[in-house]
């Protein structure tokens, strides 16, 4: 017994619904009775704080920080003899570490990140946070989890090897071991859960196509060995911009030493798809495909998807989740691959793209902006609906949804003026405006003649 005036049963509970591991850990070093309390059922109080961090997921969470190859294999090597055991009550009843709980919080910031993105690209747009139903957001962490210890067991780095290792066998295409234990480890999950990490792993392809399209790289193989990188990585890639994305697949290629894709990755090639479609054939006696109902309804409920047709309020096209409002636009600031910073300037009229001589240049990089931590399109749009609008277009709204199109139409209408006045904000000369305005041609190859003019302007002469 305590010596507080608080029965111990009490204390008890109440560490059991602390949200965090940090606030277990606070109680806990208040006092040496609360101490005693913990010590009397550590691993109830843990795992139910766990719970309470991680959520119902917490099996498939446990699962996946608790698998580590044996100390003999390495991950050079691209035979697995050393595969998870199937899922099981064990792993939840068993202590939960204090070093275990980082890896726990870690891989719940890149889940819940994760369901967000998910959320916001195929449930609801109109919120930037997860409107997944309990089930859902339960469905679709636990198949996040599976995908995630996947890659952990199938680490891209175990096929740097490979290529030698398939020549020396005459072998083309992947190796029928590495198939069959890929094909081990999927087989231990019901059919459902095989249509949900499927499906997951469909949507972590659209995020590393959305995001590295900007750069042109557009391959299914491409997709499925950065798709190796793992769940995590994808998150942080994508949340860090696209030059982290870079550098991920600039990591699993050298790794790989690509030469033909198809023939080098061979081990990568539809990494988890192939080997869950050839499992669902068997069971199921029917080829899978991505537009199949199990496919596209295996987390979300048809139901309760929001807006998936939504038109864009100034033309009219269905543009469901492709649709630009405060909530997405973080998201098309980092896909789009015209409203890029990088890409802006496509936008401008006349030969103004052109023309890099002029200090506006250096208002349209990544660098600026980055320090600014704004998005240049959004801060276009905004400088346009705060008084600046041209009267073409009148009947457009701050709170219209508008397809891409529209935001390049109303953008390039305005572009060149709020450049010319973002620049006089931050110091620059004003220069005396050049006749030909915009469409002079002589500012795309005189850099005296384009430092010493203004071409961010109309042409007034010679029309
Ligand atoms: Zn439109
Ligand atoms: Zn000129």
């Amino acid at each position: 017994m305590n010596r507080l005036p608080l029965d111990d049963d009490i204390i008890d509970s109440i560490f059991t619904f602390l949200p965090t591991f940090a606030d277990l850990q606070a109680a806990i070093l208040t006092s040496k009775a609360f101490y005693q309390v913990f010590e009397t059922r550590p691993n109830s109080t843990m795992r139910a704080v766990a719970y309470n961090v991680v959520g119902p997921a917490l099996p498939q969470a446990l699962r996946v920080l608790r698998f580590h190859l044996s100390q003999n294999i390495s991950y050079e090597m691209c035979y697995n003899k050393n595969l998870p055991a199937p899922e099981s009550n064990y792993d939840i009843e068993r202590f939960i570490l204090p070093k275990e709980t980082f890896g726990l919080v870690e891989n719940v910031k890149a889940v819940r990140g994760l369901e967000d993105l998910f959320s916001l690209r195929h449930k609801d747009r109109r919120f930037e946070s997860s409107q997944l139903s309990p089930e859902e957001s339960h469905r679709f962490q636990s198949a996040m989890y599976r995908v995630m210890l996947y890659c952990k067991v199938f680490s891209y780095r175990r096929y740097r090897m490979y290529r030698g290792f398939i020549e020396d066998r005459g072998a083309v295409g992947i190796d029928p071991q590495v198939f069959e234990e890929r094909e081990v480890v999927l087989s231990d999950y019901g059919t459902k859960d095989l249509y949900e990490i499927l499906s997951l792993s469909f949507f972590l392809k659209d995020i590393i196509q959305d995001t590295i399209e900007v750069f042109d790289v557009e391959d299914s193989n491409e997709l499925d060995t950065i798709l190796s990188i793992g769940p995590s990585s994808i998150y942080y890639a994508f949340k860090d911009s696209v030059v982290a994305f870079n550098a991920a697949s600039n990591d699993v290629n050298e790794s790989l030493d690509p030469m033909d894709l198809q023939d080098t990755y061979p081990s990568l090639c539809g990494y988890i798809s192939k080997p869950i479609e050839f499992i669902l054939e068997q069971r199921e006696g029917k080829k899978v495909s991505r537009d199949d109902d199990e496919v596209r309804y295996a987390i979300l409920k048809a139901e309760n998807i929001r807006g998936e047709h939504d038109c864009c309020d100034q033309c009219g096209q269905d543009a469901g989740f492709d649709l630009f409002g405060p909530s997405t636009y973080n998201y098309f600031g980092k896909t789009s691959r015209v409203l890029h910073v990088s890409t802006l300037r496509s936008l401008l009229p006349g030969k103004l793209r052109f023309n890099t001589h002029d200090r506006f240049n250096s208002y349209l990089t990544q660098d600026f902006w980055q320090n600014r931590n704004e998005i240049a399109f959004v801060a276009v749009l905004e400088w346009i609906y705060d008084g600046h609008k041209s009267s073409e277009f009148e009947a457009w709204n701050k709170d219209d949804w508008l397809c891409e199109d529209c935001v390049q139409h109303i953008l390039s209408a305005h572009l060149h003026v709020w450049l010319l006045d973002l620049m006089i904000k931050n110091g620059e000369a004003v220069l005396e405006d050049c006749w030909y305005g915009y469409n002079c041609r002589t500012q795309t190859h005189s850099q005296h003649h384009a430092t010493r003019l203004n071409h961010l302007c109309v042409q007034t002469r010679f029309r």
